[in-house]
Order: C-alpha cells, then structure tokens, then sequence
C-alpha cells in the first residue's frame, strides 16, 4: 500500500451543513469510497451538523439515499459505513444542541476531531465561536472551509481572522477541489519527475497557455450565491489561479506544504495588475442570452433569474494575464470560464513555440505547435501534440497526432473524486493542496482590481448565445495575438 491508500488514524469528522447539497453530493460519498477502500477504520464518526431536527435515523436514510445504488459495493458494506454515520440539530446562531454535541465529540477524545464548514461563510464566525466555547479547537482539532473565502480582500480578511481567533493557521485547511484532482497531482510529477520538460519550461519555449473551466450548467440552484459572486469570483479567483500556479511555479525544494505553498504565492504576487488602465484590453465580460444546450433550448440568465430580474453578473470571463518573472516575461497565459458553453471540460493547454525553420515542402503540410493538455475533467488523462510523418507512401505528409494517455484507460475507470484525497489529507493534517492564508490574500489582490474595473466602466458584460463558446470578443482576445482557444481537438 502506497502511504496515501494507508487506513488515516481514528477521526470524528463534523460536517456542518450536514444536510446540504454539497455534504450530500460530494463529501459522504466521497468518504464512502474511502471507506470501501479501506482507508477509514472502525472507531472513525461523521457527525452532520444542521439545523433541521432529525434524528441519527433520519440522517442515515438521507445519506443512504444520497449514497445511489452502485453496483460497487454491497448492502452489507453500506450499512457498516452508515453505522459510522451520526447526527446532531443545531443552529450556528443559538446555544441549544452545541452541548450534546461537545458530550458525543468527549466519548472518543483521542480521535483527531475535523469540522467541515460547509455552510454559508456568514456561519463561520457562529460556528467557530461554539467550538471555542466548547474547547473543541484544541489539541488535533482541524477546520476545513469551503469557498467562496470572501466575495473581496477586505472580507476574506474578515472571514480569516474570525476563524484565525479560534483555529491556528496550521490548523486551517481552505479547500479547492482543483488541487486534489488527479490531472493537477500530475502536473507535479510530469513536471519535477521528468527531465524532458523542464529545460523547456520558459519563456524561450513556452509560447503561451490556456486554462479553460468550461460548464454546459446554467445557473442552476445556486442562484443566489451565484448572482452576487459571478464568474470571476467563483472559478478565477480560486481554481483558475491555483491551475495558474501549479503551471507556473518554480520547483519547490520538497513537497512539503509550505514549500509548495510559497513557491505558488510567488507565482500570485508576480502576476501582472490588470485595472482600470487595461482591463477593457484585457478582460471580456459576458452573460448568456437564450440558446441551446445538449441540443435542447435553454433560457437565458436573466430569464433563469427570474420574476423580471435585472443582473449585471458575468457568467463568462476570458482575461490575458502575464506573470512578471524571468520565466515567464512576456508568455501570455488566457483564462476562461463560463456556464451555458458548448461542453463541460477543464484543462489546461501548454503551447509550444513553433520550429525556428521548416525543413519541409508546402505540399507536406502545415507544421502545428507541440501541445501538451492536461485534461482535468471529464476524461481524465495528459495529451501530448506531435507532429509526425503521415504512415505510408506517396511522400512526406507531416500529420499532428496526440501521444494520449487517458488515466481511466490506463490506470482503471474508477479515479477517485478530488474530496477524497482532500478529506483525507485533512485527517492527516497534510495542508499541501490546501490554499494558505496569504495565497487567498495574493489572489484577491489580483482579481479586486478586475471587478474595480468593471464596476466603475459601468459597461453590461457583452452577451453570448447559451451554447456558444462565449462572446465573439473573447476570441477576439486571443486572435489578435494570433493565436486560437484549443477547442475541438479531444
Ligand atoms: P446548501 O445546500 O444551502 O446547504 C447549507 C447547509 O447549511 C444545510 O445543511 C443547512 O441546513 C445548513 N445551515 C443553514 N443555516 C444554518 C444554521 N444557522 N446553523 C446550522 N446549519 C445551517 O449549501 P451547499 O450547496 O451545500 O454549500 C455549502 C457551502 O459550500 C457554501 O458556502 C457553498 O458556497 C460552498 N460550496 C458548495 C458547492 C456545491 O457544489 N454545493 C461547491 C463549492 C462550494 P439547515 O437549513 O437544516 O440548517
């Protein structure tokens, strides 16, 4: 067994907002399949945390339910992981249900304990001070707050320093499910264990990169988080930019967490302001109008805002950032993001500069830049762009195919999901993928003046047709340069 599939020691894991869609949808089953592959022993407990009053029972029928019927495991299997399951009502903002839940946490003191904020940031503070009160921040004590950190610096400060008061920033572990996807492991190992990229890691090679989140969704149940967050501050500020680093950074001297992590908020205090001076050069803002998704038609966001809304929200962004160091002066990287867009995909494309001379004739065809694609989501897997001689005879033809490695082909469908190496790094207080206090800081000193910008320009974004790759200015962002969006090559 490798370290990372070793079984985590004893641990109660509290998760409030127990009832929620995201304990629901990502974090039981996510422990669930730890749980059937052995990492999580018998004398382990997951308490949820919620206002609603239901009982041990009741909570169990929930996540059973939300649990599926997957062929991977039996019933008998399913029982003994909901046997590990608990549950306790309590509200954030009132005393009742904290005590009991301080008594059910004292029966096993040697367990690290884990509290799972998976409410609305406006709890964390209520939560937090409960937990104080109650002593429950002490000794192996660990809190995990999901984002958004703030929707601005000033108020992920506010957010930090209220849960920094109770929980020390070692004990802080800030979620971006990004960092835990296998693709983004990967990017470590194919960059720091092989020699064949690095020399070419740079500028002088390197001649631009793309990150893309792509979803077909529209706005969906989150409405009201995602009316006042929009594009930038749900996917930019924090899964694009931590990509952004993982890219960028230099080699750290290990992989301990805080080597990692200074290298990546290098990486964030070199980006290049973008503001008021250059944002309408380099950003495109867009919203998207009604169209087609999956072939079927969709309303538009305002429609799906409802009751005659008004909304200057962005669901697209495409912005040219650079990052003002030796390595990478003058490489573009281009981010996008946006709902309602032709496919749901993540990845990240690396673009090689072209061969300083072409040694072939016309009729061989065009030479194409090397490319390597990591793909995040869905199909798993790294691509690397070659261009060969077209087999056969009849002459020279050069052809452009991939050196394909899809990890479901190679390694086994079943990748686990991102929360379940992240749960259990929390367990084992391994912070490394987890977004230090200050890297917050240096990503919201970046993306504030963005938002700056487009609120004093005062411009609507620009609309776009659900099912279109966003408007006709972001490939206007990118074709000025030259270059194109990486759209269509699997
Ligand atoms: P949700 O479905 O609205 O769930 C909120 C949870 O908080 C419910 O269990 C709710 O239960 C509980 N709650 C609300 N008020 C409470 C109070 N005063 N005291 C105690 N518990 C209270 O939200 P969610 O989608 O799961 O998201 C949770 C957090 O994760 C949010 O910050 C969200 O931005 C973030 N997040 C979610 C996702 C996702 O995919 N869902 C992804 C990334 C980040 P009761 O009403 O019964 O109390």
């Amino acid at each position: 067994m490798t370290p990372a599939s070793l079984p985590v020691d004893p641990f109660d894991l509290v998760i409030f907002g127990g009832t929620g869609d995201l304990a629901m949808r990502k974090l039981l089953p996510a422990l669930f399949h730890r749980y059937l592959g052995g990492q999580i022993r018998v004398g382990s407990r997951i308490i949820g945390a919620a206002r609603e009053p239901l009982s041990d029972e009741g909570y169990r029928a929930a996540v059973s339910v939300a649990l599926g019927n997957a062929s991977t495991h039996t019933s008998e299997q399913r029982d003994a992981f909901l046997d590990l399951i608990g549950y306790r009502a309590l509200d954030a903002r009132k005393d009742e249900g904290w005590d009991g839940l301080a008594e059910l946490l004292a029966e096993r003191s040697d367990n690290i304990r884990v509290f799972y904020l998976s409410t609305s940031p406006e709890l964390f503070v209520d939560i937090c001070e409960q937990l104080a009160r109650h002593g429950l921040n002490q000794g192996a004590a660990r809190v995990v707050l999901e984002k958004p950190i703030g929707r601005d610096l000033a108020s992920a400060n506010r957010i930090n320093d209220d849960v920094g008061r109770v929980f020390a920033e070692s004990q802080t572990f800030r979620i971006d499910h990004y960092l835990g996807k296998e693709t983004v492991q990967n990017l470590l190992a194919l960059r720091f264990g092989n020699a064949l990229f690095e020399p070419l890691w740079n500028a002088n090679h390197i001649d631009h990169v793309q990150i893309t989140v792509a979803e077909t969704l529209g706005l969906g149940r989150r409405a009201g988080y995602y009316d006042r967050a929009g594009a930038l501050r749900d996917m930019v500020q924090n899964h694009i930019l931590q990509l952004l680093c993982m890219v960028a950074m230099e080699s750290p001297s290990s992989l301990a967490p805080d080597a990692v992590r200074d290298e990546k908020l290098k990486v964030l205090r070199a980006l290049k302001p973008v503001d008021a001076n250059n944002a309408a050069q380099l950003t495109v803002r867009g919203q998207y109008r009604a169209g087609a998704s999956d072939g079927k038609s969709v309303p538009g966001y305002i429609e799906e805002l409802g009751d005659g809304a008004k909304s200057d929200t962005g669901t697209f962004v495409a912005i040219k950032a650079e990052i003002g160091n030796w390595r990478w002066a003058g490489v573009p990287f281009y981010l996008r993001t946006g709902k309602r867009l032709p496919e749901r995909v993540s990845e990240i494309v690396v673009a090689f500069k072209p061969v300083p001379y072409s040694i072939f004739e016309g009729s061989a065809g065009t030479l194409a830049q090397n490319k390597l694609v990591l793909r995040l989501q869905p199909d798993e897997g790294v691509k690397l762009w070659l261009t060969i001689k077209d087999p056969g005879p009849g002459g020279l033809r050069l052809r452009h195919v991939p050196l394909d490695m899809s990890f479901a082909e190679a390694f086994g469908v079943d990748q686990p999901d991102a929360y379940e190496r992240l749960i259990l790094d929390v367990v084992r207080g391994n912070p490394t993928l987890f977004m230090r206090r200050d890297e917050v800081e240096a990503a919201w000193r970046w993306a504030d003046p963005i938002l700056a910008a487009w609120a004093a320009g005062g411009h609507a974004p620009r609309p776009y047709t659900a099912g279109s790759w966003g408007p006709s200015a972001a490939v206007a962002l990118i074709e000025r340069d030259g270059r194109t969006w990486h759209e269509g090559e699997d």
